[in-house]
């Protein structure tokens, strides 16, 4: 998403932005020295180990390692996803979002008049269910505090076919607004319209900003259906959210996991039970973007589903769409609670403790899929082992490379006991899935080489490290350096000459607007810990002195090496003219 906003802009709020204020007015900062610090508001602690640089704009916790730039506070503090952090900061600093246009997927422009709409009906919802004795019993019932409906602004839709359509869709302007977000329908006649809910509690779902973008609404008695959303609109891609993300982010409370669970009434009854990191999907399986929304937020993940059928069929299609995103340190679990449960009974019976100590006996995502695979045949027999790996190796394709797949690789074999190696023989040639969407700024890395042993990668290390901390001495590199650094042929050059050339191309002011420009990068995470080591060098003079003899000695170095393979051929096979006249050049450099 971060491509619909363009880069330039992205940069201009970065620098225009003063990360010691913002995080201020969060977590008090004091100064000392140049710096300013606090106790860490991501973990625990006394003595404070939380910095704040205003010359890099960085923030860096010497205790848990939290660092990074004022929209990644934003992103982790107020757990905002990237767009809205953006979206907070250049309101702050008063200034509109610019989107770019794409043909890809680019949301059109929505009136705020739908939110406003959305908002006045959720609030009539409220009111009503405060002046409806039947639904008020109804919540009761439920076990739903008064706090808890005022939370989650639960209301309720009048028992009438036109109550919403009465009160809000007097022109035909309005109405068409109605039919837009979804709460009335048009009568099958084509003339005339009815509202959408009726006669049900009424759950709004609301986006990263806390505006109601849908309504999900169950009934009071016996009825069909018994659960119904709002359809597809404008505002709403059911795929997209997950109800209860905005009241999870406004708990203070530090957040270690997310539980994604089947319904609203659960998730609303875990939070009020205390078990405050739960949302729900909303009538739709878990899907990639879900779960590439939630480890924005959080390491690991834990999907709950009830013990029946239903529930296990859910769980495998959920881990079907989980496979495209289990990357290394993230974490996946499932647990299954006992057949004829729900996470709203089940808490609401056992209560926090009780639940939470389920968590223990979640299956791993890895278990969770061996063990299914092998309910479900029968490995006791090779045509049983050949089925299992038939039927494992589409599952294995679609994960990307890495720790997981291996892990998961691992377990498939043991299942079936063979060793790994066999295993893999076995399967064959397995595709592996693209990887992430598109990645618009830098090319990616070239595929990693193994860093020689002359210890010289850490020559390259240093040099991004400077220039890091002080980007503008980027500039006083003669663009014919870097283009010869492109030349080399050492890990992490390519990295290094990218960054040279960004900032010469386009200079950066601090540490915050590199790693900005980075944040798409698969090499964006490496480059905020370089970022977060305590600079070597104390000023952008010394940076320059650094970064100059990092590069001389990795010219040097590489040279040295070319020299030895001309001197070798020489003596070997000999030389062509112009390999002569290069080992003549290099000879006459190195006195
Ligand atoms: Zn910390």
């Amino acid at each position: 998403m971060a491509g619909l906003i363009p880069q330039p802009f992205i940069d201009d709020i970065v620098a225009r932005a003063d990360i010691v204020e913002i995080i201020n007015a969060r977590v008090p900062l004091k100064r000392a020295g140049r710096e300013y610090r606090a106790c860490c508001p991501f973990h625990q602690e006394k003595t404070p180990s939380f910095w704040v640089s205003p010359t890099k704009q960085f923030y860096h916790c010497f205790g848990c390692g939290a660092h990074g730039t004022v929209l990644g506070f934003l992103m982790n503090y107020d757990r905002l996803p990237f767009v809205e952090a953006v979206e907070e900061l250049a309101q702050r600093l008063g200034v509109e979002v610019p989107r770019e246009q794409s043909n890809t997927a680019a949301p059109a422009a929505i009136s705020d008049d739908l939110y406003t709409l959305m908002g006045k009906v959720a609030t009539f919802y409220q009111e009503q269910l405060l002046a409806t004795e039947r639904a008020r019993e109804y919540a009761k019932k439920r076990g739903l505090t008064r706090e808890i409906a005022t939370q989650f602004g639960i209301g309720y839709a009048p028992d009438s076919w036109n109550e919403v359509l009465k009160r809000f869709g007097a022109s035909d302007e309005s109405r068409a607004r109605l039919m837009e977000t979804g709460l009335i329908i048009a009568r099958d006649s084509g003339e005339g319209h009815y509202d959408r809910f009726r006669d049900r509690l009424m759950f709004p779902i609301r986006d990263a900003r806390g505006r109601v973008i849908a309504f999900g609404g169950r009934v009071l008695d016996a009825g069909e259906p018994k659960y119904l959303n709002s359809p597809e609109t404008p505002l709403f891609h059911k795929g997209r959210e997950l109800y209860g993300l905005y009241e999870v982010r406004q708990n203070r409370a530090p957040l270690m996991r997310l539980m994604i669970v089947e319904g609203y009434m659960d998730v609303v009854r875990l939070h009020q039970s205390g078990v405050s990191y739960a949302v729900a999907t909303l009538g739709t399986a878990t899907t990639p973007e879900h779960l590439k929304r939630a480890f924005r937020l959080v390491r690991e993940i834990v999907f709950c589903f009830d013990g029946d059928k239903a529930g296990r069929a859910a769980a495998w299609r959920a881990l079907n769409n989980a496979l495209p995103e289990a990357t290394a340190g993230r974490e996946m679990r499932f647990l299954f609670l006992p057949d004829g449960e729900d996470p709203d009974s089940l808490v609401g019976k056992e209560g926090k403790e009780a639940f939470e100590a389920r968590l223990a006996s979640a299956l791993p995502f890895s278990e969770y899929l061996v063990m299914h695979l092998a309910g479900a045949i029968d490995i006791s027999h090779a045509d049983g082992k050949a089925r299992f790996v038939a039927e494992a190796r589409p599952l294995l394709e679609r994960m990307p490379e890495g720790p997981y797949r291996e892990l998961l690789l691992d377990r498939l074999a043991e299942a079936i006991g063979v060793s790994a190696e066999r295993f893999l023989k076995i399967v064959g040639p397995m595709a592996t899935p693209e990887s992430g969407g598109p990645n618009p700024a830098p090319a990616p890395p070239r595929p990693a080489r193994t860093a020689r042993s002359t210890g010289r990668g850490s020559l390259v290390r240093q040099a991004v490290q400077a220039l890091l901390h002080f980007p503008a001495v980027g500039t006083r590199i003669p663009a014919a350096e870097v283009e010869a650094l492109a030349e080399l042929d050492e890990p992490g050059v390519e990295i290094l000459v990218q960054l040279l050339k960004g900032v010469r191309q386009q200079p950066a002011t601090s540490t915050a607007q590199l790693l900005e420009r980075w944040r798409d990068h698969p090499a964006a995470e490496r480059l905020g810990r370089l970022a977060a080591e305590p600079s070597i060098v104390p000023d952008e003079s010394a940076a320059l002195d650094e970064l100059k003899n990092a590069l001389q000695k990795l010219a040097q170095g590489s040279s040295a090496a070319e020299l030895d393979a001309l001197i070798a051929k020489e003596s070997g096979e000999g030389l062509t003219p112009a390999e002569r006249d290069r080992l003549l050049e290099l000879l006459r450099r190195g006195r």
